[in-house]
C-alpha cells in the first residue's frame, strides 16, 4: 500500500484537517500520480457538508487533479514516468454497458466510480480524492495534460472545464447561436471562454454587477446583472441555449422566458433543494429543460486539447492546504475569482 497525506472532513460540520491514509498498490494497468494541484469545486463543498445526503466520512474531496506520473504498472501503454496528467470526477466505470461502450462513461448504467465518496472496483474501499499528495488510477481513466498548460491552471479543467464543454458541444453552441451562462463562478467562467471560442455570442447572467469587466474580458459580448428584474422582460425570447451553473435556487420561470422558440435550458448547477417550474414556461415556446453531467474521458481529452489550442485557461488563486476551510467560506459567498487551486505537493 502507498502512504498518502491528505486533508479530510470527519463530519458535515467539521473543518478539513490533515489526514493520513493508504492507496492501493498499483496493478498492471495502474498509473501512480504525484498530485501537484487540486481545484476546489463547489461540488466538494456540497459533498463535504452532506448537502446531497450521501456522504461517507472521513472524506478526502477533490476531483480537479493535476500531477506528474511517478510510476506505471507493467501493462500501461498510454503514459510514461514524468508525463503531465489529470484525473477528473471519476476513476472507473463498468466498461461494458451501452453508454460506456459509446464513450459516454459519465452515464454508465452500472454506476460510475467517482474519484471520491464511491466504492472502488474491489467492492469495499472508499475512493478518496485529490486534496492529497498521490493517487493510483487505471490508465484508461487518466487524462493527458498538454505541456503548454501549466498544471495549476490545468487542474480546474478536469471538472469546471469539461462540465461546460460537454453541453456546449452537445447543444451545438457555435456561430449564430445566442448562448447565456448563468453564474460567473468556476464553471461559468470556463463556459464563457469555451462558448466564445466556439464562435457563439455569449451573455453572462450574474446576481450582482461586480463581475462585468471580468465577463467581458473572458469573451462575453454582454453582461446582465439580474438585480434589476426588468432584464427578464427586456431580453425575453432571445436565447438559443442557456446553461445554469448556479449552486443556489434561482427563479426558473424568469430564465425560461429568455429562450427563443425551441431553445434549451441546461441544468449543470446542483443546488441542495429542488427548483420549481411552471409548465407554461416550457409550453409557450416549445422550450426544453435538460441536464448534463461532466463529460466522458474522450471528450475530456478533446476539451484539454481544445483549451491548449485556443489558449484558454481558468483564472486561479493558488492556496496552501491550511487555507482550504477559509477558501470554502469564500466560495459559498461567491468571493473567488474564479477557482481556488490547492498546492498539494508539500502537503
Ligand atoms: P461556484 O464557483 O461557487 O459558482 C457558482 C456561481 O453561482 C457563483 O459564482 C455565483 O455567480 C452564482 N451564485 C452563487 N450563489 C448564488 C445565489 N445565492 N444566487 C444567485 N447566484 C448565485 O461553483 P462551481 O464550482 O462553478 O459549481 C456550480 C454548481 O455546479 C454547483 O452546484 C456544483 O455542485 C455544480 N456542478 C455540477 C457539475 C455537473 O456535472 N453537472 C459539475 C461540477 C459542478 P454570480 O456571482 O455570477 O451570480
Ligand atoms: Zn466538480
Ligand atoms: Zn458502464
Amino acid at each position: 500500500m502507498i502512504p498518502t497525506k491528505g486533508y479530510a472532513a470527519a463530519s458535515a460540520t467539521s473543518p478539513l484537517r490533515p489526514f493520513e491514509f493508504k492507496r492501493r498498490d498499483p496493478k498492471e494497468h495502474d498509473v501512480v500520480i504525484d498530485i501537484k494541484y487540486c481545484g476546489i469545486c463547489h461540488s466538494d463543498i456540497h459533498m463535504v457538508r452532506s448537502e446531497w445526503h450521501q456522504t461517507k466520512y472521513p472524506i478526502v474531496p477533490g476531483h480537479e487533479i493535476a500531477g506528474i506520473v511517478k510510476s506505471i504498472g507493467s501493462k500501461v501503454t498510454k503514459f510514461k514516468v514524468g508525463d503531465h496528467v489529470g484525473v477528473g470526477c471519476f476513476v472507473d466505470s463498468c466498461r461494458r454497458c451501452e453508454n460506456c461502450k459509446n464513450h459516454l462513461e459519465q452515464y454508465c448504467l452500472q454506476g460510475l466510480i467517482l474519484t471520491y465518496n464511491s466504492v472502488e472496483a474491489d467492492g469495499k474501499t472508499i475512493t478518496q480524492g485529490g486534496y492529497s499528495n498521490n493517487i493510483v488510477v487505471d490508465e484508461n481513466y487518466v487524462l493527458r495534460i498538454p505541456n503548454s498548460l501549466p498544471l495549476d491552471q490545468a487542474a480546474p479543467l478536469m471538472c469546471a472545464g469539461i462540465t461546460l464543454y460537454s453541453p456546449l458541444r452537445h447543444w451545438q453552441a457555435g456561430s449564430k447561436k445566442n448562448v447565456g451562462i448563468i453564474g460567473l463562478g468556476g464553471l461559468g467562467h470556463m463556459g464563457v471562454q469555451i462558448a466564445a471560442a466556439l464562435g457563439a455570442k455569449v451573455t453572462v447572467f450574474s446576481h450582482t454587477d461586480k463581475k462585468r469587466d471580468d465577463a467581458l474580458k473572458l469573451g462575453a459580448t454582454d453582461f446582465i446583472s439580474t438585480q434589476d428584474k426588468t432584464v427578464f422582460q427586456k431580453h425575453a425570447k432571445q436565447f438559443d441555449l442557456i446553461i445554469n451553473t448556479v449552486s443556489a435556487p434561482i427563479d426558473m420561470d424568469a430564465y425560461l422566458g429568455l429562450l427563443k422558440l425551441d431553445g434549451t435550458f441546461v441544468a449543470v448547477g446542483l443546488p441542495e433543494k429542488p427548483l420549481s417550474i411552471s409548465p407554461g414556461s416550457l409550453i409557450t415556446m416549445r422550450r426544453s429543460y435538460a441536464g448534463s453531467v461532466i463529460g466522458s474521458i474522450k471528450e475530456n481529452q478533446e476539451m484539454l486539447d481544445f483549451c491548449a489550442k485556443h489558449k484558454l485557461a481558468p483564472i486561479v488563486e493558488v492556496i496552501t492546504p491550511d487555507q482550504i476551510n477559509e477558501a470554502y467560506e469564500r466560495v459559498v459567498k461567491s468571493d473567488v475569482r474564479y477557482r481556488f487551486v490547492i498546492d498539494v505537493q508539500n502537503i
